[in-house]
C-alpha cells in the first residue's frame, strides 16, 4: 500500500525542469533558496533614501539625546518617566509608522519601522524599547489589520500619539509556545449585548501600564477569538509587577479577566479569527525585533573596543592581543548578518506592497505577503537575538571583572539581552517555523524548489556561477554549492519522512540551521555584489562577507553529513555525490588573515563601520 511519503516521492520524480525566470520571485518569500547569486536585487542599507535616512536620524538624535541621559532610571520600573517619554515619542510620530493617516499615523513602510527601533536603541536602554515596541507592534498592529471603521477610529488615534498605551496578551499559565491552547473564556451575556471573559493572561509587557488591550478567548469553548478590552470593561485587573532576570524597568504582569464585560462590537476580526489575528502581527514583531537586536550588536562592540583601548596588560593595550582581536572581528561579523538579513527582509516585503493599490483589500493583501515572508522574519529574530547574545558575551569577556561589576555597564546588557530568544516565539519555535515553512513551500510548489532539487541531482555544483567580478568568485562558488546542498539536503529528508518531516526534530533543527546559514550567505553576498567595488565600504564588507561565508559554509556542510548519517542514507547516490563535490570545490580563503584584517578595520574605525 502506498503512504503519503510515497506519493509524494512519484511526485517528485514527475517534475519537469523547466526555465527559471528569477524576477518572478522578486518580493516573494524566501526567494534566497532559489535566486542564484547572478540575479536578483535585495535591499540593503546602502539602498535607503533621503527620507530613510532623515528617520532614522532624527529617531536617533532622540535617542542620544533623550534617553540616554536617563538610561539608568529607566532601567528600574519609573512609570512617569517611561509615560514621558512614551508620549514625546508619540509627538514625533514613532508610534503611528504602521497606522494610516486618517487615524493619526504615517503609514511608512517596513525598512522605516526598522531604522526608527534601530534609532531609538542609541538611547541604549532595551527596557523602554520594549516598552514601546510591544506597544506600537503587536498590540496597534491586529487594530490596523483587522478592526472595523469604529474600532480604529476609537483606538488608533490616540495609540499613534502616546495617549493611551496598548499591550497585547495571549500568553497563558498552560498556553506558551502552545498559544492555541488557551483556556480563556468568552460567553455572550442573555441580552446578546456583552461577553463575559473569564481567564489569566500571564508575562504581558505593559500589563500595568496599558489603557488598551488585545486578548484571546475561546467562544462557547472553541472559537478562538480577539477581543479589545479597554478602561471601560469592568471585571479586567492587573497582578503584582514579575521580579524579571532583565528590562527591570518594563512592566510584566498577569492580568486576571473576572466576568469582564465587554460589548459584542469589541470582538476584533470575526468570531473564530483569533488564531490568524493572534500569529500574524507575531511576524511583524520578529523582524523587528532583529533590527532592535542588530542595533544592540553594533553598539555592544564600540563598548567594548573603548574599554579595551584604555586597558593595559603585560605593558600593552589588551586590545593588541590577537584572542581578543579575533572576539572583535566575529563581533563585527554577527551585527553585519543581523543587520543584512533585517534590511532584505523588510526590503521585500517593501518591494512587493509597492504595487498593491491602497484599497480595502490593502491589509489583506499585506499580511498574506508578511506571512509569507515568515522564514525570513524567524532569521532575523533569530540572527539577531544570537548576535547580541554573543556579542554582550564577548563584551562581557573583553572586560574582564570589569564586565561583571554593574557601573561598566556591561551587566545589565547582560540580563537584558536573554528575553530575547525566548519572546516572540522562542528561538526553537522560530526554527521549527523555517523548517516547516521551507518543507511547505516546497511542497506547494510557491517556490521552484522541487525543480531546483532535480537540476541539482543532474548537474555539477561546482562553478556553476560565473561573476564578472573574479574577486567574488570563490565566495559565489561557496554559496552555490551551498544552496545545492540544501536543496540535496531538502530531497533527502523528504525522501526519508515525506510531509511527517515538520514532526522531526533532531533533524528540522539541523536544516533550519542550514537555511539560516544560507539565507545568510546568499544575502550577504548579494549586498556586497551590489555596491561598487571602487568604494571603501566595497573593500571593508567583503572582508566581512568573505568570512560569513566561509563561516556558514563549514556550518552548514557539518549539519548537512549529520543529518544524512542520521537518518541512514550515507550510502545513497547523493550522499556520493554530496562529498564527490565536495572535493572539487576549491576553497582558498585563510580565515585567519580575514579575521586580522575585520579587526584592523575596526580599530581604525572604531566603531561598527559597515551602515
Ligand atoms: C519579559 C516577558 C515579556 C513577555 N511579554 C509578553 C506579552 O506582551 N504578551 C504575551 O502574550 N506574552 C508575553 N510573554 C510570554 C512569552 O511570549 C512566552 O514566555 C514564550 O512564548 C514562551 O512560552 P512559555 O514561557 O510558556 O514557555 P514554553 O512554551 O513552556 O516553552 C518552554 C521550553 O520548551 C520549548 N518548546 C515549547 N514548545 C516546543 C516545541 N513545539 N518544540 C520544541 N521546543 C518547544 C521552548 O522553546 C522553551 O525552550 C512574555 C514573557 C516574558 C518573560
Amino acid at each position: 500500500m502506498k503512504n503519503r511519503s510515497n506519493v509524494i516521492l512519484e511526485e517528485y520524480d514527475n517534475i519537469k525542469e523547466d526555465k527559471l525566470n528569477y524576477d518572478d520571485y522578486v518580493g516573494k518569500g524566501a526567494a534566497f533558496i532559489v535566486t542564484p547569486t547572478n540575479a536578483g536585487q535585495i535591499f540593503s542599507r546602502e539602498n535607503l533614501s533621503e527620507d530613510h535616512e532623515l528617520i532614522e536620524s532624527s529617531a536617533k538624535e532622540f535617542g542620544v539625546k533623550r534617553i540616554l541621559p536617563v538610561n539608568e532610571e529607566l532601567n528600574k520600573l519609573n512609570k512617569d518617566l517611561t509615560f514621558d517619554i512614551f508620549r514625546e515619542v508619540g509627538e514625533l510620530g514613532f508610534l503611528g509608522i504602521d497606522i494610516p493617516e486618517e487615524y493619526g499615523g504615517s503609514m511608512l513602510d517596513k525598512v522605516t519601522a526598522c531604522l526608527v527601533i534601530e534609532g531609538l536603541c542609541s538611547g541604549k536602554n532595551a527596557s523602554i524599547n520594549v516598552t514601546i515596541s510591544a506597544h506600537s507592534g503587536i498590540a496597534t498592529l491586529p487594530i490596523v489589520w483587522y478592526g472595523n471603521e469604529d474600532q480604529k477610529k476609537k483606538y488608533l488615534p490616540k495609540m499613534a500619539s502616546g495617549e493611551w498605551m496598548g499591550c497585547y496578551a495571549l500568553t497563558e499559565p498552560n498556553a506558551g509556545s502552545d498559544a492555541m491552547a488557551g483556556e480563556m473564556s468568552a460567553r455572550l451575556n442573555d441580552e446578546k449585548t456583552h461577553y463575559l471573559l473569564n481567564g489569566q493572561k500571564i508575562y504581558i509587557t505593559n500589563g500595568s501600564w496599558s489603557d488598551v488591550c488585545v486578548t484571546f478567548a475561546k467562544v462557547d469553548g472553541g472559537k478562538y477569538t480577539a477581543f479589545i478590552v479597554d478602561k471601560d470593561c469592568p471585571g479586567w485587573s492587573t497582578g503584582e509587577e514579575e521580579h524579571k532576570m532583565g528590562i527591570k524597568g518594563s512592566s510584566t504582569t498577569t492580568l486576571y479577566f473576572e466576568d469582564c464585560k465587554v460589548p459584542v462590537e469589541n470582538v476584533l476580526g470575526k468570531v473564530g479569527q483569533g488564531g490568524a489575528i493572534a500569529f500574524n502581527g507575531l511576524y511583524v514583531g520578529r523582524y523587528k525585533l532583529g533590527a532592535a537586536t542588530a542595533a544592540g550588536s553594533k553598539s555592544a562592540i564600540k563598548e567594548a573596543l573603548d574599554f579595551a583601548n584604555d586597558r593595559e596588560q603585560f605593558n600593552r593595550s589588551i586590545s593588541k592581543f590577537g584572542m581578543l582581536q579575533k572576539k572583535f572581528a566575529d563581533m563585527v561579523i554577527r551585527a553585519w548578518e543581523a543587520d543584512t538579513i533585517v534590511y532584505m527582509t523588510a526590503g521585500s516585503i517593501d518591494k512587493f506592497l509597492n504595487n498593491v493599490p491602497h484599497d480595502e483589500k490593502y491589509f489583506d493583501v499585506l499580511q498574506k505577503s508578511i506571512e509569507d515572508h515568515a522564514i525570513e522574519a524567524s532569521i532575523a529574530k533569530i540572527i539577531g537575538s544570537e548576535a547580541l547574545w554573543k556579542n554582550v558575551d564577548d563584551g562581557v569577556q573583553i572586560l574582564g571583572g570589569a564586565g561583571y561589576i554593574e557601573e561598566y555597564g556591561f551587566a545589565v546588557l547582560y540580563r537584558d539581552e536573554r528575553i530575547n530568544r525566548i519572546f516572540e516565539g522562542t528561538n526553537e519555535v522560530n526554527r521549527l517555523i523555517i523548517g516547516g515553512y521551507t518543507l511547505k513551500k516546497s511542497i506547494l510548489e510557491e517556490l521552484p524548489i522541487r525543480n531546483m532539487i532535480n537540476q541539482c541531482k543532474t548537474t555539477s555544483w561546482v562553478n556553476r556561477v560565473e561573476m564578472d567580478n573574479v574577486e567574488l568568485q570563490e565566495s559565489c562558488n561557496i554559496v552555490e554549492f551551498s544552496r545545492s546542498v540544501v536543496l540535496f539536503t531538502l530531497d533527502e529528508l523528504i525522501l526519508k519522512y515525506g510531509q511527517d518531516f515538520k514532526n522531526e526534530q533532531w533533524v528540522l533543527e539541523p536544516f533550519a540551521d542550514m537555511v539560516i546559514c544560507l539565507s545568510l550567505m546568499d544575502t550577504g553576498f548579494k549586498r556586497v555584489r551590489q555596491l561598487d567595488v571602487n568604494s571603501e565600504k566595497y573593500k571593508n564588507m567583503k572582508l566581512v562577507m568573505d568570512a560569513c561565508v566561509y563561516l556558514r559554509f563549514s556550518e552548514l556542510i557539518n549539519h548537512s553529513k549529520d543529518i544524512i548519517r542520521n537518518i541512514d542514507r550515507s550510502g545513497s547516490p547523493l550522499m556520493q555525490k554530496l562529498n564527490n563535490e565536495l572535493n572539487d570545490l576549491v576553497i582558498e580563503k585563510d580565515i585567519i588573515s580575514l579575521k586580522q584584517e575585520i579587526a584592523n578595520v575596526l580599530y581604525n574605525k572604531k566603531e561598527y563601520f559597515l551602515d
